[in-house]
């Protein structure tokens, strides 16, 4: 099994924080890996890296080899996108009762989903700071890329009826300030989806440092609990949570595979988790 793609820096400048959850400053080691170390927060348990890459060398990380990497994955990670709506019966209920037929995906890789959404009648937009694959998602697909952050973008407040965003908020230098934008760019009443690795899944729990989420791209590792709280916190009305994926492809053969997924969506420790959240259509 290999780890998510990584571009492994290493003298990169650093920063403090303190817990984006609770705003604690205590913390103890949790995990490290190659250059990165993540802690604990003693508060509410958030895992964090400490100290944090600046949010410049974050960008600089989504060069040539992040292309490759989505071009290689593209049909892979859009099953999953996929799977993952089907899982919240998004095409099935949730499509018909989004009024404004607007989509921004944020990090929309090569724009495979955007194009997806476009073909279903809606309009959409992606976010995708790696410029390569801005590139290629405008060229074969025709599609509006814009290459900034969210939490910096210039587009007027509640502007899309839903917001996709898989596997980016680990990324980002601040999830509150990334969800903070994301309820600003939702009109009342929109929906988002936010799909993360789940740091208490029974993998993370099973490999630890050896997790395949567990990387120095990854600034942030979120659980159920730790995640809920921010999104709360920003004002989010949470209408589903999801799970799912037991254990990963080659560690286990398939007959063993297929009833941990199951029971890891069952109970609730599976690799990854979704958030389907709501802005309320009154501001609480
Ligand atoms: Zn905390």
């Amino acid at each position: 099994m290999t780890k998510t793609f990584s571009t492994r820096p290493s003298n990169e400048p650093k920063r403090h924080i303190d817990c984006y959850v609770c705003g604690s400053a205590e913390r103890r080691m949790f995990w490290q890996i190659e250059s990165a170390s993540y802690v604990k927060c003693k508060k509410c348990g958030f895992v964090y890296q400490y100290p944090q890459p600046v949010p410049d060398a974050l960008a600089g990380r989504y060069d040539d080899s992040y292309f490759e990497y989505e071009i290689e994955n593209e049909s892979n990670f859009f099953d999953l996108m996929l799977k993952g709506l089907n899982d919240i019966r998004f095409f099935d209920e949730l499509e018909s009762l989004i009024k404004v037929k607007r989509i921004l995906d944020i990090g929309c890789a090569t724009g495979k989903l955007l194009s997806f959404f476009k073909s279903r009648g809606w309009d959409a937009y992606g976010i995708e700071i790696c410029h390569q694959s801005a590139e290629y998602a405008r060229k074969n697909y025709g599609l509006e890329i814009l290459e900034t952050p969210v939490e910096s973008v210039d587009i007027e407040n509640e502007y899309f009826g839903f917001i996709h965003s898989s596997h980016v908020i680990e990324h980002v230098p601040s999830p509150v300030a990334f969800l903070s934008a994301i309820y600003r760019l939702l009109v009342p009443g929109g929906y988002a989806v936010i799909v993360t690795p789940n740091v208490e899944g029974f993998q993370a729990l099973l490999l630890r440092e050896k997790w395949r989420s567990a990387i120095p791209d990854h600034t942030f590792l979120f659980s159920k609990h730790t995640l809920l709280s921010i999104l709360e916190k920003q004002g989010f009305e949470i209408v589903a949570w999801k799970t799912w994926g037991g254990i990963a492809k080659g560690i286990v053969p398939t007959f063993i595979k297929k009833p941990f997924d199951i029971m890891a969506k069952l109970l609730g420790f599976g690799d990854v988790m979704l958030f389907l959240i709501r802005k309320p259509t009154v501001d609480l």
